[in-house]
């Protein structure tokens, strides 16, 4: 009798909740389109593919017909178009005529303060592509030179579900550090000895771990992640530079900003697989303090250029708990470009001119650094007389200036490239570099020469 009673309220259960599908989102990165449902409640769902022609399939359980299909916004996207109908009379069928054969995955997000609805992330990726992005950026030789360029990873912060702050008159954070972005990589691709690598190209969702994962594949020298955020006071205003704190911020509007900024990926969508796991991070935190005093100095070197084109928030580089600042290789900067959330600033930084002047005060900071310390091997380095190069990493306690050379370490049981680097704290990509390594992969007995200078 319990059990029968149990099945039929189960059944008024479902038959009250049943979901439905309020919006979908899709946003194409040069890997993958991700489309975001908006679901009133959350449904269970599968996904298959099916060929001749290539499409993917996607049954919501108990779930109500998605309103006017034909407005969803595709262009520009693999999905050629979407089609749904009904199915097992409860179901909902949605079809997705898609341009190449894709591979799809999917999970759920929770509703948060952005988005009160939960959330069905599909993503659908291009496997060739996925090959070409993840391929490792090799170094640009000046023609004539064997010295390479240094590596800059600009990375534009937010990006496809996560707008960021939205300041007055609509105007998105995602838009407006993309066009600092792509200032700032014109300025580096014409400065001799420099290379722009883009962590974001377009309007999609990068995950914030992923972002220094992608400026690590890319052998860069530096990170740089722009933004331009929101306080709760509308009167706050000024740019600032953040370096990542493991202590705690200095000062209460640093907390408010990584707060705001770590919830990024809630926002954006990140699944929880691709979130590393804690022992990793916690040997990779073990060689943050090196770099971070040469992060510093850049920093100092930004906000001195920042402030003849804006007042600047406080004087000196801040220091927060910033997840995306969270590399072990690199010295990593966050550039708070304005306070999009003070609208006469808003109406600045949605002006080309002043995206233009911050774009360049980013530039000079960053050229003046590495001027003055030029990575050893880069044009740079060879072009300001060989003894003074020294490598960014190593000239941050100022003492470790030995000669140039190697020692030699044997690769032990348990051993990866990232946990040697943390462990010798040097830069996994000056490893790669030096042993000429063309993938990752490390085997019990190798013999790995370690820069020591
Ligand atoms: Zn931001």
């Amino acid at each position: 009798m319990m059990v029968r009673l149990f099945f039929i309220l189960t059944m008024m259960m479902s038959a009250l909740t049943q979901a439905d599908v309020k919006d979908v989102r899709v946003w194409q990165s040069p890997d993958k389109t991700r489309l975001v449902f908006d679901l009133t409640e959350p449904s269970e769902h599968k996904i298959f593919t099916l060929s001749n022609p290539d499409r993917v399939v996607i049954d919501l359980m108990a779930a109500k017909s998605l309103k006017n299909v034909a407005e969803i916004d595709v262009k520009g996207t693999n999905v050629k178009a979407i089609r749904t109908g009904k199915r097992n009379k409860k179901d909902l069928r949605i079809v997705l005529d898609v341009s190449q054969a894709l591979s799809p995955k999917s999970f759920p997000l929770k509703p948060n303060k952005k988005y009160p609805f939960h959330r069905l992330v599909v993503d659908l990726e291009n496997k060739q592509a996925i090959k070409a992005v993840a391929a490792p950026v090799k170094h640009i030789k000046q023609s004539g030179s064997s010295k390479r360029n240094i590596i800059i990873a600009i990375d534009a912060g937010h990006g496809g579900e996560d707008p960021g702050a939205i300041g007055p008159g609509r105007i998105y954070e995602k838009r407006i550090v993309l066009a600092i972005a792509r200032q700032l990589e014109k300025l580096l691709k014409k400065e001799p000895g420099f290379q722009p690598f883009m962590v974001r190209t377009g309007d999609y969702y990068i995950g914030l771990r992923e972002r220094t994962a992608k400026a690590r594949k890319a052998n860069a020298d530096f990170f740089v992640s722009i933004h331009a955020d929101a306080f709760k006071h509308p009167s706050a205003h000024g740019s600032s530079v953040f370096v990542l704190s493991e202590r705690g911020a200095t000062s209460e509007a640093a907390r408010w900003l990584a707060d705001k900024e770590n919830e990024s990926d809630l926002i954006g969508g990140v699944s929880l697989e691709d979130k590393e796991d804690h022992l990793a991070m916690t040997l990779l935190d073990l060689s943050m303090t090196a770099k971070r005093n040469s992060s510093v100095q850049i920093g100092a070197g930004i906000l001195k250029q920042m402030g003849k084109v804006s007042r600047l928030h406080k004087k000196q580089v801040e220091e927060a708990a910033f997840v995306v600042l969270k590399a072990p290789d690199m010295p990593a900067l966050l550039v708070e470009t304005g306070f999009i959330s003070n609208p006469g600033e808003a109406k600045k930084l949605a002006g080309r001119s002043y995206q233009k002047k911050m774009a360049k005060a980013i530039f000079s900071g960053i050229r003046s650094y590495f001027k003055s310390h030029p990575p050893r091997g880069t044009l740079l380095a060879s072009s300001h007389g060989k003894s003074s190069a020294v490598d960014n990493w190593q000239s941050v306690s100022g003492k470790n200036y030995t000669k140039p050379g190697h020692r030699t370490y044997v690769v032990r049981r348990g051993d990866t490239l990232s946990a040697i680097a943390v462990k010798n704290r040097v830069a996994m990509s000056r490893i790669r570099r030096l042993n000429k390594l063309k993938s990752d992969n490390v085997w019990v007995g190798q013999k790995l020469k370690i820069p020591t200078s």
